[in-house]
């Protein structure tokens, strides 16, 4: 079987700001480092990965997450440019035809793992999804990539328990609101403490609505956090609500803004960081990564790393993490990240017990 299935959306070119006559750090030349990347160090195709080809999804995939008036205020807008989509989103004259290739690639990324024909899935898509709920967006998201590939899962092929997590920097709020009242997905997104980053929403206190109180977990990582940080979160609450949800699958919101080069965000993961949360999913789950954001140019390189994790591969260390510069430097983030844990903790016990178990 072949191991990790790539999708990658290839006209995503066409959806691009300098169109409208303006600049966007979510423009082509994001998927263009990642495939330049891969090409050269012929990671796309051979024994154990494999790029497949996708058709565009349709409108009642879409449907099946975001309101009808949302659809046809993004349809409306790609003939229109002095139409208003949303904060901090842009739409051209072929951005939907985009948007439902990179749906395409996404539900497909979804089949091959459920037909059985990959262990994982990666795909390589923009515009990103996670910022986009059912009837308004920003961000530079359109559409809830992953709410909409949770929908066709259970719809298409009757998948009960699904798990989503987010690691971009940015907390996955889109998607929060479309399964905030589902106990039959667990959202969980680790990002950048939300009184210091858009979209300020995703604050420690937000667990979800009835019947689904738990089901949503927000934590908030002090700016400067790191590869330790983020191993704490993972082993000692991701990891175990994880085991106690036992989902089906786990859908992976991969957003590379929590690198430590980031421009846009104050987060310190490196290639280790990304790398050990990743092999430590993989090796327990079924794992369909969607690329999220990322503004900076290792972004090829951070491709390289996810696909190394899900190939069950040992990661290859950057200087940065061979003298570990930015363990732990910051005594005040972590009593920061600390006291954000112990919130977190406290929060979510009655639905999880995290403290109760060995
Ligand atoms: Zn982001």
């Amino acid at each position: 079987m072949i191991r990790v299935g790539l999708t990658f959306n290839v006209n995503h070119h066409l959806h691009d700001s300098i169109l409208n006559g303006f600049p966007c750090p979510e423009n082509p030349s994001r998927l263009i480092k990642i495939m330049d990347y891969l090409k050269e160090k012929n990671l796309i195709d051979g024994f154990k990965c494999h790029m497949y080809e996708s058709e565009p999804a349709s409108a009642r995939d879409i449907l099946r997450v975001h309101s009808a008036k949302y659809v046809n205020l993004i349809r409306s807008c790609t003939g229109n440019s002095q139409l208003n989509p949303g904060n901090d989103i842009f739409v051209c004259p072929s951005s939907y035809e985009v948007a439902m290739h990179a749906l395409g690639c996404v539900l497909n990324a979804g089949d091959l793992v459920v037909d059985g024909k990959c262990t994982h899935s990666l795909a390589l898509v923009r515009p990103p999804g996670h910022h986009a709920g059912p009837d308004a967006s920003s961000g530079f998201c359109l559409f809830n990539n992953s709410g909409i590939l949770v929908k066709y899962l259970q719809e298409i092929h009757g998948i009960d328990r699904i798990a989503i997590l987010n690691i971009d920097a940015h907390a996955s709020d889109g998607t929060y609101a479309v399964f905030e009242a589902d106990p039959n997905v667990l959202c969980i997104s680790i990002h950048q403490d939300q009184s210091t980053l858009y979209p300020h929403k995703g604050f420690i206190r937000e667990i979800g609505a009835i019947p689904a109180l738990g089901y949503c977990i927000n934590m908030e990582m002090p700016p400067e956090s790191s590869n330790p940080e983020y191993g704490i979160f993972y082993d000692e609450v991701a990891e175990k609500v994880l085991e106690e949800f036992d989902p089906q699958l786990v859908i992976l919101e991969c957003g590379f803004d929590a690198y430590y080069k980031e421009p846009l965000t104050k987060l310190n993961l490196t290639i280790e960081g990304y790398y050990r949360i990743i092999f430590k999913l993989a090796s327990k789950w079924n794992v369909i990564t969607l690329l999220e954001g990322g503004y900076h140019d290792d972004l090829g390189l951070l491709t390289s790393v996810v696909l190394r994790a899900l190939l069950g591969e040992d990661n290859v260390k950057d200087d940065v993490d061979l003298v570990d510069l930015l363990a732990s430097r910051h005594v005040k983030t972590r009593k920061n990240f600390n006291d954000n844990l112990f919130l977190l903790k406290n929060r979510l016990n009655p639905y999880w017990g995290l403290w109760n178990r060995a």
